[in-house]
């Protein structure tokens, strides 16, 4: 084993859980070391949306001007085309908080502006290509890390590890917590196609009996989500490209003339969805937190708000007694308290919709707009409902342990 390290809390994963986490832990002033196994934040595979709750967490640690100076767009009113007819589904405008919309900004760019704060703070490290591989244990306390660095292998020791290595949480697997799982009947190919100037101005959801497209709008390209029934994909490339390209533009026929840009299947990616959630989420030494606690599912497009929720909970339960002393199990249940039930609430929302709603498979049922969504069509004030379980959610969090930068 190569170099050793030792501070007060290490993170695994430097995801929206593992950089919220870590940022408000330094401005707490706890010495904490955030590890990410990439070189940088740019991956195709991060969602790109920032709710009026997580904007209100912005407000309170007194960024929001400058973080809304960042290239995104506002989407005030969600809209989806359902059986080929626009529906809105959720109004923000009326919502109890400073920002009554979604921002939509790629996550690279909302994880370098955190990032780049929290190395402001004296007490914060950020180590890229540094890969947990393993936990370090004295019999049954966890304490530290191990990792895969280009340089060779380090050992970093701390009095909390927290596990925010997402949903193949390596530090999950090795902390011998038992996980449920809930069983999810999609997946979803992932694609870039082109962005034109006259096509449509926001990102998209089109419905069709049981199917899913997801247009998200990243400037001169769309970012695209096709939802395929679990493990479908050997049988979609069996059918070829030609098929998957029809399948496309029957959903927005305004890509017809650029959805041959997908002429080989190295441009088509594989994304596996999955909800589980952990029985426990922390053992003497560990908490897991966002996804690797409870894998969300894209669905209603909450798991990087419920990860951000996640991370202001532990700063606020644990950042005090972190900074001067270790944290006891009992400490880490708190958190685990404090967030089981909301998590539990929208996932099991995610159930719900992927059993009735976007399931993969073509459904038997007419192609005429099902009752909710003709109530929602018909009835403007119902939209609050869903603005309000989308941009805010269930038991939303706010600082309790704030210092100013
Ligand atoms: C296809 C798909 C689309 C989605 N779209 C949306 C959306 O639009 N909006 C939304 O709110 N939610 C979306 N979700 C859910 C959302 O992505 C997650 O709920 C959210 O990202 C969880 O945040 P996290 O910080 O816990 O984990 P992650 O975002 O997964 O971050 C984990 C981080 O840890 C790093 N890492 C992993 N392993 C290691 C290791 N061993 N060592 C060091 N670092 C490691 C990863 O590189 C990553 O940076 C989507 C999910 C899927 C599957």
């Amino acid at each position: 084993m190569g170099e050793k390290r030792q501070t007060r809390c290490v993170i695994g994963g430097g995801g929206p859980a593992g950089i919220m986490a870590g940022y408000l832990l330094a401005r707490w002033g706890v010495p904490v070391i955030v590890l990410e196994k990439h070189a940088d934040f740019f991956r195709d595979f991060r969602g790109d949306t920032i709710h009026p709750s997580t904007l209100e967490l912005m407000y309170e640690l007194g960024l929001l001007d400058e973080f809304l100076e960042q290239p995104h767009q506002e989407v005030r009113e969600l809209r989806a085309v359902i059986n080929e007819q626009s529906v809105p589904i959720a109004d923000f405008t009326k919502l109890p908080t400073h920002c009554k919309f979604i921002a939509f900004m790629p996550q690279w760019d909302f994880l370098n502006f955190l990032s780049t704060h929290a190395k402001k703070f004296p007490s914060f490290q950020l180590l890229m290509e540094h890969e947990v591989v393993d936990l370090t244990f004295d019999q049954q306390r966890v304490t530290g890390v191990r990792a895969r660095t280009p340089r060779g292998d380090v050992e970093i020791r701390a009095d909390l590890v927290i596990g925010a290595d997402g949903r193949h949480s390596i530090i999950q697997a090795r902390s011998g917590l038992e996980r449920q799982e809930f069983g999810v009947p999609i997946d979803v190919l992932w694609m870039r196609i082109s962005k034109k100037q006259d096509d449509p101005q926001q990102s998209f959801g089109f419905f069709e009996r049981g199917r899913l497209l997801v247009l998200l709008d990243r400037g001169d390209y769309w970012q695209c989500g096709f939802v395929i029934p679990k493990g479908g994909f050997d049988e979609i490339k069996a059918r070829g490209l030609q098929q998957l390209q029809n399948d496309i533009v029957s959903f927005a026929r305004f890509l017809r003339d650029r959805v041959a840009e997908l002429d080989d299947w190295s441009k088509i990616k594989l994304l596996t969805v999955q909800i589980n959630r952990l029985r426990d989420w922390c053992r003497d030494g560990l908490l897991c937190i966002g996804d690797s606690a409870h894998a969300m599912s894209p669905a209603g497009g909450v798991g990087i708000n419920l990860a951000i929720q996640d991370a202001v909970a532990t700063a606020n339960l644990l950042a005090e007694k972190l900074r001067t002393d270790r944290v006891s199990v009992d400490d880490l249940r708190k958190v685990q308290a404090r967030r089981e039930w909301p998590t539990r609430v929208i996932q099991a929302m995610q159930v719900f919709i992927h059993r009735r709603v976007v399931t993969g498979q073509t459904s038997d049922r007419k192609g005429s707009l099902p009752f909710l969504f003709r109530l929602l069509k018909w009835l403007p004030v119902l939209r609050q409902i869903p603005a309000r379980f989308i941009g805010i959610g269930p038991r939303p969090e706010h600082f309790h342990c704030l210092r100013s930068e």
